[in-house]
């Protein structure tokens, strides 16, 4: 049998800060980067946004994306 180990202390900053996923967090990264994209609907209002594995991965493309844009655009 295997037991589970939970953290109760940080129970809220261990889930993921996007609305809808209650995922476990991988990654954090700034609240203003997460504002750019338009997928991920932050909740909360830290400077530090916990991102689990799949918001993460939304989170890098969407970023990357964004970037080639501005680039192009200019
Ligand atoms: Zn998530």
């Amino acid at each position: 049998m295997k037991r589970r180990v939970i953290n109760l202390s940080n129970g809220t900053q261990s889930r993921c800060g996007i609305a809808n996923c209650n995922d476990s967090i991988k990654r954090s990264v700034s609240r203003k980067k997460v504002d750019l994209v338009p997928e991920l609907e932050v909740r909360g209002n830290g400077k530090k946004i916990g991102l689990c594995q799949s918001c993460y991965r939304i989170f890098k493309k969407a970023t990357k994306k964004d970037r080639t844009l501005e680039s192009l655009g200019r």
